[in-house]
């Protein structure tokens, strides 16, 4: 369920026309429904309300301090990979001890950074980093809370690009070597072994691989704990899939469903670190067409957005779905949307049926608002588009279009380039 539909033939977010949004904040940019955002959390974080449990919402998805905001408003706690995320979980109001911080390449000062603002895990990629945070927590005369990321190997039958929960991604820690990494944990004096956590992947539309997973955690955490390691915490990750195009993913109802029998048994906390699920759905990305033409017999749509602004498309060859803003009676084309960018990789869609369009009208991207801003760059010194949150018939711009100034800040010409 999303608050993005047509009235007469006009594109509204809420009751808000997206075309009135367009006006005053010009293209590209992209749009967000703050019901949308708030029902994802209420479902997801419901879901689970027979449990002990955080949802931590994974700010790498989104990462607008205001969302955040209104995650934290709605008792969400925080996922993090990195100290910039930390620094924004904390602007939009959160309590560290909700914040789980995971990644494999945590630097010193990020540790530090955490573990000064009390965090309640990280979760912990390999056994060097385990002994980094016990050294770095050792200093600050504190102790770290950590659980282990293990990799269950299980498939999660996704894009290659983003399944992480298999022996040979980079990711995690391998089962076999989990126990031993817990043990050397356990003796080290600056860190609090509290749980164990992993993260399969992105976009899994199937319930199986969840279920396969907690199966294996379950059974760590039980020799964990014979082996007197008091695991408190049981952190499944994110990675529950949306519908872009002709996905039927289980709703979260059906994910809890499946998980929390086995749950209830095992007396601890549950952690769990939706993205996409919670935002995705919730924003798009609005362009506008600056041209169209045909090249050996191949139909484009150029429009004023490009790979730098979503980039999901390209990177991963996925679907976004595109309508138009104002619905109109036009014979239907097949064409590549593209972007202005210098690349042959630069493309919304690829080969796609849509009402054909004229200069200046407005196409939505649909289902964006999950590794859509947070992923943009300034590729062809492009400014970052603005974000504009939608609630009822109001709008706020809550990230700025980009200037040219702010495309150079922080840059100088050297003194012997200055003659
Ligand atoms: C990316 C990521 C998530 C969120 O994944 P979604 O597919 O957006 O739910 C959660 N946890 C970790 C560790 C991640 O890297």
């Amino acid at each position: 369920m999303n608050h993005f539909g047509y009235k007469q033939d006009q594109l509204f977010c809420e009751e808000t026309s997206v075309e009135e949004v367009a006006r005053a904040v010009g293209t590209p940019f992209y749009l967000y429904s703050c019901r949308t955002l708030q029902h994802h959390f209420r479902v997801f974080d419901s879901a689970f309300a027979e449990v002990p449990h955080i949802t931590c919402f994974a700010v790498k998805a989104n990462s607008n301090t205001a969302i955040l905001r209104l995650f934290v408003r709605e008792g969400g706690g925080m996922d993090l990979v990195s100290g910039g995320e930390l620094y924004r979980a904390l602007k939009a109001g959160v309590d560290p001890a909700k914040v789980v911080y995971s990644g494999v390449g945590k630097r010193d000062d990020e540790i530090d950074y955490a573990l000064q603002t009390g965090i309640l895990m990280f979760n912990v990629e390999s056994e060097q980093e385990l002994e980094r945070i016990n050294a770095r927590a050792q200093r600050l005369g504190i102790r770290a809370g950590v659980g282990l990321r293990v990799n269950p190997d299980v498939d999660p039958q996704t894009h290659p690009h983003i399944s992480t929960g298999l022996r040979e991604n980079k990711f995690g820690i391998d089962g076999e070597g989990s126990l031993a990494a817990y043990r050397r944990a356990a003796g080290m004096k600056h860190l609090d072994v509290k749980g164990v956590s992993c993260h399969i992947g992105s976009q899994v539309t199937k319930i199986s691989p969840f279920i396969d997973a907690l199966a294996r955690l379950k059974e760590l955490v039980r020799q964990l704990r014979s082996g007197g390691i008091a695991i408190r915490y049981l952190d499944l990750g994110g990675g529950l899939g949306i519908t872009y195009n002709q996905e039927t993913p289980p709703p979260p109802a059906d994910y809890a469903r499946a998980i929390i029998g086995a749950a209830r048994e095992m007396e601890c906390t549950f952690i769990f670190e939706p993205g996409r699920v919670i935002v995705g759905n919730a924003g798009i990305l609005v362009s506008r067409v600056l041209y169209t033409k045909e090249n050996g017999g191949k139909k484009f749509i150029i429009v004023d957005a490009g790979m730098n602004d979503l980039i999901r498309p390209s990177l991963y060859g996925s679907f976004q779905h595109i309508q138009p803003v104002t619905r109109r009676e036009r014979a239907e084309i097949t064409a590549d949307v593209v972007g202005p960018i210098c690349e042959s990789g630069d493309f919304l869609a690829k080969g796609r049926t849509i009402p054909a369009v004229v200069r200046d009208d407005l196409l939505a991207v649909m289902s964006a608002g999950a590794y859509g801003f947070s992923m943009s760059s300034n590729y062809n010194s492009r400014p970052r588009v603005p974000e504009v949150l939608v609630r009822d018939d109001g709008f706020t711009v809550i990230r700025k279009r980009e200037s040219y100034d702010d495309l150079i800040h922080g840059e100088e010409i050297p003194d012997f380039l200055q003659r």
